[in-house]
């Protein structure tokens, strides 16, 4: 077996089998289609991942799963003749070849249609026709058709495709007003002029685009209806404007804010010095005039603990210091503007008593080894007979403690044992003497057990990385989520919280196209559990510079962010004529603005890697803003952030997350 008829294989096990894709001439057909041949050179190390790949015109390939989705959902037979709206790659065309007797596919695109035909037929593909035009309204010197699929999402169904099925032909397609919205939708005809109409669950597609789609890319008015007001206007309109971080006024935020309990400030890089800036003005406000008392963040347990014992005045400044926040990616937090607002809060402390003082948590899970060595060195201190135990179990994780992911790839490949029982017996343990522990010190005890919570989800997320990504992605998310429950309960369900996290933590992710992958994040959580009492405020920009590394551990560079990419929400906001501005979109100013900043659109985040030569595919995503985010920051340049002067210490184990 070569190397891709094994990816294909695992593919159709991992992505298909497992989400219960029973339908076998669905798999025989995948089988036997190299998906390889579809994507451009460059791409075909990501041919079987689980998402959808770039192709040119700003156009997708299919996640392989929704391919086969639809398909199963056209319910083909050998003899019957299908139409395909949006050939693409030409990939979905030459599954449904394995099939169908016949397939008719149109492509509005030029370059894609020739590409893919001649594709087709350089691998010997007979039974399928490319035609270069509006799908919209179909194909009818072929029609009727038994089955028609629609890859692209409309804002209704076109009335041509109905009228080209045949009796008891399916149609599948999806349609949406906006991204939220959209639906894959299975019409039967049943009769003349008789229809039954199927809700398949959501997806998210690029734009249909023709006489009965989208008037054009931005899917924001149906083709046809009369010219409004420009949407830069209208966001200029219903924004507030600023000249300086230092001056604004943020009254008005803080009523919008109004009782919530928590509020979720993101980035759109993990190194943009207004971001890091502008989150600790919003933080300094709510603490003095609205009784916030936690700041958590996108940072390990252990290395937040240093700074929440300096801003209790109980340790040095731990940003001078080398060993916390010394794990790649070291400008995150040691940074000047995070410096400035960690001194800040030491200051608010000082002067404030014990139980209205600030306090700092870091709701990361990466910092599997240094939280196994706080966990045992809190049980040697506390019952010594217990930390050698529980050094025994940990022993089972510390030969990869430098690299978990390579316990990771172990244990899906049976050559490791697991060590999930280890870490949760230790967990259950000190857990159990509760009571015991935390007579002598609940403070220290809390510390402990939040690191040993920690190990035991670490063990898990990295045992599940190599299994599928989204699972990973979802454990670390579902982390910080169970973190944050864990500081109210031990500090008061009352208490008010502000976390920092990138966007894509913080951003609703059922807005965006991570939740067609399957993957949440805390800020969805929050929203669920708290409802209209979490605030979350997203952060963009269009171009400056911004501290990012090239690859995963490499140095830390100033890079040129590029100017945005047309298609996105940051070329609009842009292209308004001020500068910097707060958006709000739950109490929106107009109320027009947020529903169209609801239609997809391409939205950038940058993390600690940046790499602007591949931008368009490793950084911008599709989303809808205004589900997303309660309000939404806009500084149209920024700036690199300043790391502080320390290196990384070599001893400190690296560890491979996301770059987000
Ligand atoms: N099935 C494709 C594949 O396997 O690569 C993926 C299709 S991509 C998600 C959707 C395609 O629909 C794009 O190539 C887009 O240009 C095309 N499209 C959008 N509106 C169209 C229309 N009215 N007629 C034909 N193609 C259209």
């Amino acid at each position: 077996m070569n190397r891709f008829e094994n990816l294909r294989k695992q593919m159709i096990d991992h992505q298909m089998v497992a989400r219960g894709l029973r339908d076998q001439s669905v798999i025989n057909a995948i089988s036997a289609v190299q998906r390889e041949e579809f994507i451009s050179k460059d791409l075909v190390e990501f041919a079987y991942t689980d998402s959808p790949l770039p192709i040119a015109a700003n156009q997708t390939i299919s996640q392989p799963y929704i391919v086969a989705l639809m398909t199963a959902a056209l319910e083909l037979k050998p003899d019957e003749r299908v139409l395909e709206v949006g050939t693409g790659s030409g990939y979905a065309a030459a599954v449904l070849s394995k099939i169908a007797k016949e397939v008719y596919t149109i492509e509005r695109h030029k370059i894609l249609a020739n590409t893919a035909r001649r594709r087709l037929e350089e691998l010997g593909y007979k039974n399928i026709q490319v035609l270069i035009g509006d799908g919209t309204l179909g194909w009818p010197e072929y029609a009727p058709f038994d089955a028609i699929v629609v890859t692209a999402g409309g804002p209704n169904v076109p009335e041509a495709l109905k009228q080209q099925m045949a009796i008891g032909g399916r149609l599948v397609i999806p349609v949406g007003s906006a991204l939220h919205a959209q639906k894959l939708i299975r019409i039967r005809r049943v009769g003349k002029n008789e229809y039954k109409e199927e809700d398949l669950g959501s997806v998210r597609f690029v734009p249909l685009i023709g006489a009965a789609g989208w008037e054009d890319e931005r899917a924001i008015k149906p083709a046809g209806k009369k010219t409004e007001e420009n949407l830069q206007e209208l966001v200029y309109k219903s924004s507030e404007h600023f000249a300086s971080i230092n001056h604004i006024n943020l009254n008005n935020l803080l009523k919008r804010i109004g009782d919530c309990r928590l509020v979720l400030l993101g980035e759109a890089s993990h190194g943009t010095a207004e971001f890091y800036e502008m989150r600790a003005r919003i933080t300094q406000e709510l603490i003095e005039k609205k009784d916030f008392s936690i700041v958590a963040v996108e940072a390990d347990w252990p290395d937040a603990t240093y700074i929440n014992h300096y801003i209790h005045g109980t340790a040095p400044d731990p940003l001078l210091e080398s060993k916390p926040f010394s794990r790649f990616p070291t400008w995150m937090w040691a940074n000047h503007s995070v410096h400035e607002f960690i001194r800040w809060l030491k200051k608010h402390n000082s002067v404030r008593p014990q139980s209205t003082k600030v306090n700092f948590y870091g709701l990361d899970l990466y910092s599997l080894y240094s939280s196994m060595e706080m966990v045992l060195s809190y049980l040697e201190k506390v019952d010594p007979e217990t930390a050698e135990v529980a050094r025994l179990r940990y022993g089972c994780l510390m030969p990869w403690a430098n690299n978990p992911e390579i316990y990771g790839q172990l244990t899906v490949t049976k050559q490791y044992r697991e060590c999930e029982k280890d870490v949760l017996v230790t967990l259950r343990d000190l857990l159990k003497k509760r009571l015991e522990y935390s007579f002598a010190d609940g403070e220290k005890f809390f510390n402990a057990t939040q690191n040993a919570r920690l190990v035991a989800n670490a063990e898990r997320y990295y045992r599940t990385m190599y299994y599928a990504e989204n699972n990973s992605w979802n454990q670390r998310d579902q982390h910080m989520f169970e973190t944050l429950q864990a500081v109210l309960e031990h500090k008061d369900q009352e208490a008010k919280v502000i976390i920092w996290e990138h966007n894509s933590h913080i951003g609703d992710a059922r807005a965006t196209q991570m939740s067609a992958r399957g993957e949440l994040n805390i800020g969805q959580l929050v929203r669920q559990k708290y409802g209209d009492n979490a605030y979350l405020i997203g952060f963009g920009t269009d171009h400056g510079t911004v501290a990012a590394a090239s690859e995963w551990g490499g140095p830390m560079e100033v890079k040129q962010i590029r100017p945005s990419n047309i298609d996105s929400y940051e070329h609009i906001f842009h292209e308004v004529r001020t500068d910097n501005f707060l958006l709000p979109l739950r109490k929106p100013l107009l109320e027009i603005t947020r529903n169209k900043l609801s239609a997809e659109r391409l939205e950038r985040a940058i993390g600690v890697i940046y790499q602007p030569e591949t931008e368009l595919q490793s950084h911008y995503f599709y989303a809808s803003l205004s589900h997303q985010f309660d309000e939404y920051i806009w500084f149209d340049e920024t700036r690199a952030v300043e790391p502080l002067a320390r290196g990384v210490t070599k001893d400190v184990p690296d560890t491979y997350p996301f770059g987000l």
